[in-house]
């Protein structure tokens, strides 16, 4: 396989923008090779600048649930187009998309639409702020929630009780508002909720996690989470940015049984376009600007085309619904890649949730993110770059999740196992 091409835009690339790529997690430092430069991409494949074809595990980090360029979305995109691209005006397709997405999610009553995850998390804990008058927020080390400085945080040299930031440029002071539990345990959210009494607005969880790599709630976390929250006057903020839709039409939250007070959504409910939300109950909601004093906005929010492309996406969803057919086929990936790796005898521990999985080089369970960091992202990097020269696109990092599209035909599938099995050998 040649890269030629793609190595010589990455070239240009870094000299007009920071790092090349406009996220980090695209220029592959993680394992340790260059970035291939996508050219175009249809049903479950990519095909990069020097005409190279790779079954897609990436999926966008998510959105594509029905693969690259779906011919309903395209043909509804495509009509929405001539209509005009924006009005910074009301529309008839946001209150669609509304009502679609609050009759899929029992528990947001009223929604708010965004143009991406990290907005929608940002002005979750805003508002939840605003509600609860306080501060502090508690969140969970390796859970992702967008880039606002908030979310920048990792544990001080004081353990659970100071934070400090991770990216210079972060605030101490917008820091040391957010305190850091474990994942999947119980007793850093009592102790943390004994430490701050009154002072915590919310917890932020992703029900399932996917940031550093699929991690699943124990039995019971979640609804704990509900009623800890509740006890204390805390307000519970799902973010289902990646799980929405992507588990089922109400997300985690409706396979787990759990109803947040706010749920963050985004990546497919934009169809593959810029487009995420927040919604909760209208209690909660109504806080937001004109109807109360919390302010958000947003010039492209509700654009016609993102939302046009959700409401299809959705509707697919909701017509001929995948998830039965995606988990199957995804289990049929997981478990012949734990024969494979037996074979040759490789540790792995690989987590795996609806058409979602992270195969972690590790032997024990991950249950959060120190056992998660156990993996050997050594051979990790060796696996990533074997697979992309045997046709294959997996995420560029150990710790983000694997996605498995309604576009994923058994015989990509096998033909995924064969690549599997060829540089398994040599790891
Ligand atoms: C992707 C993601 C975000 C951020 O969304 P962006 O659209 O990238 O800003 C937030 N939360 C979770 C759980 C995500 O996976």
């Amino acid at each position: 396989m040649s890269f030629e091409k793609s190595k010589e835009l990455y070239n240009e690339a870094r000299k007009y923008i920071p790092g090349g790529v406009n996220s980090p997690v695209r220029a592959f430092k993680a394992v340790g090779c260059d970035p291939v430069f996508i050219k175009s991409a249809k049903k479950a494949y990519l095909h990069d600048e020097d005409s190279n074809k790779y079954i897609d595990y990436v999926c966008s980090w998510g959105p594509l649930i029905f693969g690259h360029a779906n011919k309903k979305i395209i043909k509804s995109v495509e009509e929405s187009l001539y209509h005009g691209f924006t009005y910074g005006a009301p529309t008839k397709v946001e209150v669609e998309l509304a009502k679609l997405i609050s009759k899929c999610v029992p528990s947001i009553e009223k929604v708010r639409l965004v143009s991406s995850g990290t907005e929608a998390t940002m002005t979750a804990i805003r508002l939840a702020r605003a509600y609860t008058k306080r501060d502090k927020i508690i969140k969970f080390k390796g859970c992702y929630h967008g880039h606002a400085d908030s979310f920048l945080v990792q544990m001080g040299s004081g353990g659970l009780t100071f934070s400090t930031p991770t990216s210079p440029g972060v605030l101490e002071d917008v820091a040391k508002n957010t305190l850091l539990a474990n994942y999947n345990n119980k007793e850093d959210i009592k102790n943390l909720f004994n430490t701050f009494k009154n002072q915590v607005s919310a917890v932020i969880v992703e029900p399932v996690a996917g940031n550093m790599g699929i991690v699943k709630p124990e039995d019971g976390f979640l609804n704990f989470l509900a009623e800890i929250t509740r006890e204390n006057g805390s307000l519970l903020i799902f973010d289902e940015v990646i799980t929405g839709f992507r588990l089922g039409l109400s997300g985690a939250q409706g396979i787990y049984n759990v109803k947040p007070d706010i749920t963050t959504l985004g990546k497919i409910i934009g169809g593959g376009f810029p487009l995420a939300a927040f919604g909760g109950r209208t209690e909660i909601m109504n806080l937001l600007s004109p109807e109360g004093p919390v302010y958000q906005a947003g010039t492209l929010s509700g654009n016609p085309i993102a939302c046009t492309a959700g409401i299809t996406t959705i509707k697919m969803l909701l017509e001929d619904p995948p998830y039965d057919k995606l988990e199957k086929n995804t289990k049929y990936l997981t478990e012949e890649m734990k024969n494979i790796f037996k074979k040759y005898s490789i540790d792995v521990y690989i987590s795996q949730c609806g058409s979602m999985f992270t195969p972690f080089f590790c032997s024990e369970k991950v249950i959060d993110l120190d056992s998660a960091t156990k993996s050997n992202t050594q051979i990790y990097s060796k696996f990533f770059q074997g697979l992309l020269n045997n046709g294959i696109y997996p995420p560029a990092s150990q710790f983000e999740a694997w996605f498995v599209s309604t576009a994923h035909s058994l015989k990509d599938i096998d033909a995924t196992l064969e690549a599997i099995e060829n540089v398994a050998k040599n790891l």
